[in-house]
């Protein structure tokens, strides 16, 4: 098509064109990418050189008419411009907010706590989620009869599997069930004073109810140095246990049994609920158990290299839903993992 034929062609179409999508198609037609001025603009290089720049200046030419045509159509069709103005907007209207989101109730205690612990000094440490069973058991003293050990009670890997980040090739690999083998790796890696907190997810297969998870969260902790005391840990967790659960608190130490520290204590805060005086939460007992705790096993100062005698230590170790559903007065551990916006929009 030529020069003429398209100038000719403008004027009949415009003329009858009288909706905005209508005027973009001819808009597209004319000036597209692939538009009738397009096809002209791309004949160029075939023509003879002497023709060139004159074909071009008409072309330029129609190019701007058929843009000034188009546009006066829009003021037409629209009674606007082609580009709104300013004054069109009314200021006046309230503004489209945005949601915002915010943390997971179980990151928020994670933070929590571990702010606490970091107030005091302890540097916070996370280690890998597959662990090696050496870390997870042998290393923490804890024997091969144990039940912990049982396939039942843990998530082995398949066997084979290799991670050249694991240091010791020859032990199986599982899904760590406790926050404890960073315990291992950290003494192994550092020399005390140590105070260490670790925070991470944790998994065993237990059957999923209102108070069991196959996966859930710790928040462990430990310190090392020379002359460590029981009082130390008492100390310690008064702190924490105090400022999370508010001043008001008692707390209370029963022996218990871990392989990892001796002696061992499992602790209990006065029911916030009942204030213990009994109620359906803590069992009628008055007391709700927080977190187990003891100082640190000899043989786990064996196991990671240091010299007998020289280093004593205490260990704890909670459960951040646990905290979590005491704190907030929740009664169901599924709660945190369903994503159901009603319950997580109101932390
Ligand atoms: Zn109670």
């Amino acid at each position: 098509m030529d020069i003429g034929s398209i100038k000719a062609q403008i004027d009949s179409e415009i003329g009858s064109i009288s909706s905005p999508e209508a005027l973009e198609e001819l808009r597209v037609k004319y000036l597209g990418r692939r538009g009738l001025i397009a096809q002209l603009t791309g004949s160029i290089p075939n023509m003879p050189q002497v023709e060139r720049a004159a074909f071009g200046q008409e072309v330029n030419a129609l190019k701007n008419k058929i843009t000034f045509l188009i546009d006066e159509k829009q003021k037409g069709i629209t009674g606007k411009p082609a580009k709104p103005l300013l004054s069109s907007v009314d200021i006046g209207l309230p503004g489209i907010s945005q949601e915002v989101g915010h943390l997971h109730p179980i990151t928020k205690v994670t933070n929590e706590i571990c702010a606490i612990f970091s107030q005091m000094g302890f540097a916070i440490v996370e280690g890998p989620e597959v662990e090696t069973e050496y870390n997870n058991f042998t290393g923490l003293n804890i024997p091969l009869e144990h039940p912990s050990r049982d396939v039942f009670d843990t998530f082995y890997l398949k066997s084979g599997v290799q991670n050249s980040q694991l240091q010791t090739p020859n032990s199986k690999l599982l899904l760590r069930s406790h926050t404890s083998p960073v315990q291992i790796r950290v003494m192994k890696s550092r020399k005390p004073p140590l105070a260490v907190v670790v925070p991470g997810r944790v998994y065993r297969p237990d059957a999923v109810d209102a108070s069991h998870s196959f996966m859930f969260h710790q928040i462990e902790g430990f310190v090392v140095d020379e002359n460590i005391k029981f009082s130390d840990l008492k100390g310690t967790l008064e702190v924490i246990a105090k400022s999370v659960f508010g001043n008001k608190i008692k707390m209370r130490f029963r022996p218990h049994f871990f392989p990892f520290t001796e002696p061992s204590a499992e602790v209990d805060i006065s029911c916030i609920i009942c204030q213990g005086k009994g109620c359906s939460v803590c069992g009628q007992k008055g007391w709700l158990e927080i977190l187990g705790s003891g100082m640190i096993h000899p043989r786990v100062f064996k196991n990671v290299g240091y010299k007998s005698g020289r280093y004593t230590g205490f260990a704890f170790g909670m459960g951040v839903e646990r905290i979590a559903m005491l704190k907030y007065g929740i009664d169901d551990i599924r709660l945190f993992f369903e994503n159901d916006l009603r319950f997580l929009k109101q932390f």
